[in-house]
């Protein structure tokens, strides 16, 4: 898309998930012309953001499962229809298909709503960025520095996996790394699940899915928790948990057809392995935050996060910037809660800029 720049803009966005989209939609609406980098393809990070990851999503709001493929192709610019994924195999009513809307498509709604009110897009990533600078400034991988009054973060997170082939093999067919995400769905729900980790996620995840799975195995690589006293209980007092002390996944194991079918454990103790029949893995062995082109440039949290330093407001610690999404959010990490803290961050973007008079 062709780059025209305002000299200098108003409110540049960095990152292509809920939050920065959302951001753009308002800031767009606000009279304000956005300039949106979304990014490049690097590992386990995608234009788009994370839910371009993944198939169904069933928990975003005003999206029941439907007719979704008609509306998409009526709404979404046809030159980006080749990023479309198939409509899933199956699901249909009345000759129809009926499914809850994929990542991609919901994402491709988002960036074409943006669009539509005139949010201009960059398909590049920011390498750098200068707070201290009026007006502030970004530096593209490629082209020119940007000078800009506001810039919104929505750079997201990264899922961290344990980086074996037939876990990323079957990624989308019975690999997890969101219980709240995708617990609830009929695989997840239809025979013993596994998770991985020790802290205080992976207790919640654990103690969240067996809502669903008639039995959930806590995978921990040593004979102890990190989590807190107070989850620790709560996984021994859930008697759908059982913890399977000093293992380490070795690999997934599984078919085409039926995707992942079990695990194999290998014991930190004596090496010895054995397999274990499960319907899925979910994996909760912490997130990473997109923020390394920000270390030294504004407080971040010690896992990496950005810091909101107003209770309920997206401020950051450099004067003109916000913050939106997961890349201030350890703790929710939900693509509506996203959405919610991009239209936070636009907003006060707009109060910033209309009290600066810029
Ligand atoms: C497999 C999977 C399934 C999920 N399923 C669900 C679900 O069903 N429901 C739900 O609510 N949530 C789900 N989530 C969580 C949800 O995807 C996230 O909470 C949400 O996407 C976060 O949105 P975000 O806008 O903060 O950032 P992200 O979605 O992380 O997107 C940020 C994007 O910004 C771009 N970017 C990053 N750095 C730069 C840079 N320096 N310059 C330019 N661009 C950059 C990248 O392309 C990156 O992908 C899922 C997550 C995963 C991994």
């Amino acid at each position: 898309m062709e780059r025209r720049h305002e000299v200098p803009e108003k409110v540049v966005i960095i990152g292509s998930g809920p939050a920065g989209w959302s951001a753009a939609i308002y800031a767009a609406r606000a009279n304000l012309s956005p300039l949106l980098f979304e990014g490049t393809p690097q590992p386990e990070m995608i234009p788009l953001g994370q839910l371009a990851f993944t198939t169904e999503v069933e928990n975003f709001a005003g999206f029941p499962s439907g007719d979704i493929r008609s509306f998409v192709e009526s709404a979404v610019d046809t030159s980006r229809h080749w990023n479309l994924p198939p409509a899933p195999k199956g699901h249909e009513k009345d000759g129809r298909p009926h499914y809850a809307v994929q990542g991609v498509e919901l994402m491709e709604l988002m960036k074409q709503q943006a669009l539509n009110f005139g949010t201009r897009v960059v398909g590049d990533d920011i390498v750098d960025v200068d707070f201290q600078s009026r007006p502030l400034k970004v530096m593209p991988a490629s082209g020119e520095p940007v000078e800009t009054h506001t810039i919104i973060l929505a750079t997201g997170a990264r899922a961290n996996y344990l980086g074996l082939p037939s876990e990323e093999a079957f990624k989308n067919r019975g690999i997890s790394a969101c219980a709240v995400c995708d617990g609830a769905l009929p695989r997840f729900r239809s025979g013993p699940v596994a998770v991985v980790g020790g802290g205080d996620a992976a207790v919640e995840e654990a103690t969240y899915l067996t809502a669903f799975a008639p039995k959930v195995y806590l995978v921990h690589r040593r004979d102890e928790l990190r989590a807190s006293k107070v989850m620790q209980q709560r996984a021994f007092d859930n008697e759908k948990v059982e913890i399977l002390w000093s293992y380490v996944v070795d690999e997934v194991l599984g078919n085409e057809e039926d995707g992942v079918t079990g695990i194999r454990l290998r014991s930190t103790k004596d090496d010895s392995t054995k397999e274990w029949e499960v319907a899925g893995m979910f994996v909760s062995v912490g997130h990473t935050p997109n923020t390394a082109f920000l270390s030294g440039k504004l407080e971040l949290s010690e896992k990496g996060y950005i810091k909101w330093t107003t209770p309920f407001r997206t401020y950051t610690s450099a004067e003109g910037v916000f913050a939106a999404g997961d890349v201030a959010d350890d703790y929710y990490r939900q693509a509506i809660t996203s959405a919610g803290t991009g239209c936070m961050a636009a907003l006060d973007a707009e109060r910033h800029l209309a009290e600066k008079g810029l």
